[in-house]
């Protein structure tokens, strides 16, 4: 089974996008740990990405289609979640020139309230992507990842100036993605649904293993 997570930043794709990967045994595939992971090189196209990401930019296209090719063409046999792919409906044309079948879109809707609170408790496991939140989810161990004991970080583009700008160009672009794939869901065998992402987590995970069972 192959799955979009669509959302805003801070609307929980990483959260839920843990919870969906165990239960049904498939890869998780982001492209923001991908950039992060190419922005420590110190090249130039890690010193370009990193300034990007510091911004709250987007990342070129042609850039993000690049590093994350392999990545699904190498997808295991059981499929994959791809969390902040695509976010324009440029990249959401080169995923469907791959002939990779999508199964189903998931966007998780929230309001900009929610994402600020979200936003500024996050924490993250860098090495293997796994999320927590001060309130909402804490690790077990204040500031320690919960299977390797490892230090947690805040990310840097995690904070309210930053995320400003992160949320302009989700909405910049997000229009005509829905419109993308609401389109697709019409004329492929593709499920597009939107979630109300404001309640729970466990909630919201309910909600979207009704839409994938
Ligand atoms: P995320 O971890 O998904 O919040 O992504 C962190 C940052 O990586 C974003 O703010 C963008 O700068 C960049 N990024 C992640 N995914 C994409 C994408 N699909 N297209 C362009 N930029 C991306």
């Amino acid at each position: 089974m192959n799955i979009i997570l669509l959302g805003a930043p801070g609307s929980g794709k990483g959260t839920q996008a843990q919870f969906i990967i165990k239960e049904y045994g498939i890869k998780r595939i982001s492209t923001g740990d991908i950039l992060r992971s190419s922005s420590k090189k110190n090249n130039i196209l890690g010193k370009k990405i990193t300034s990007i990401i510091k911004q709250g930019k987007l990342v070129s296209d042609k850039i993000v289609i690049q590093l994350i090719e392999d990545s699904i063409k190498k997808h295991s046999s059981k499929g994959f979640l791809l969390d902040g792919f695509p976010r324009t409906v440029f990249q959401a044309i080169a995923l469907k020139q791959t002939l990779i079948k999508i199964d189903h879109v998931i966007d998780l809707i929230i309001s900009n309230d929610e994402i600020i609170k979200r936003i500024t408790g996050r924490l993250m496991h860098v090495p293997s992507g796994r999320i927590y939140h001060k309130v909402y989810n804490p690790p077990k161990y204040n500031h320690k990842d919960d299977i390797t004991g490892d230090d947690l970080i805040c990310r840097e583009d995690d904070n309210e100036y930053i995320i400003k700008n992160r949320l302009s160009e989700y909405y910049k672009f997000n229009k005509l993605l829905i419109n993308f794939y609401t389109k697709e869901s019409q004329l492929n065998n593709l499920s597009y649904n939107q979630v109300n992402a404001n309640s729970s987590i466990i909630t919201i995970n309910q909600k979207l293993k009704k839409i994938l069972d």
